[in-house]
């Protein structure tokens, strides 16, 4: 069982896995940062069907790091 931490956008303790490198290349890109190690992504399953994912970022610290809550897209 995942550590569950605390996401914003389902309001409840959530598994969070770290970016793979594709999504840390793409948050770099969007942030216009050289480094997004501290970000994390909630795992929670929004739909049993379809397996769609919360996707919403914090980081270790920081529940909401952002004004406006950002979702990791689906990367190939
Ligand atoms: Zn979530």
């Amino acid at each position: 069982m995942p550590k569950l931490t605390y996401c914003f956008t389902c309001d409840a303790d959530q598994p969070h896995r770290p970016l793979s490198r594709a999504e840390e290349d793409w948050l770099k890109e969007r942030l216009g940062r050289a480094s997004v190690r501290e970000f994390l992504m909630c795992e929670a399953e929004l739909d049993s069907e379809t397996k769609k994912q919360c996707r919403n970022l914090r980081t270790g610290m920081n529940k909401k790091p952002f004004a406006r809550s950002m979702r990791v897209p689906l990367l190939d």
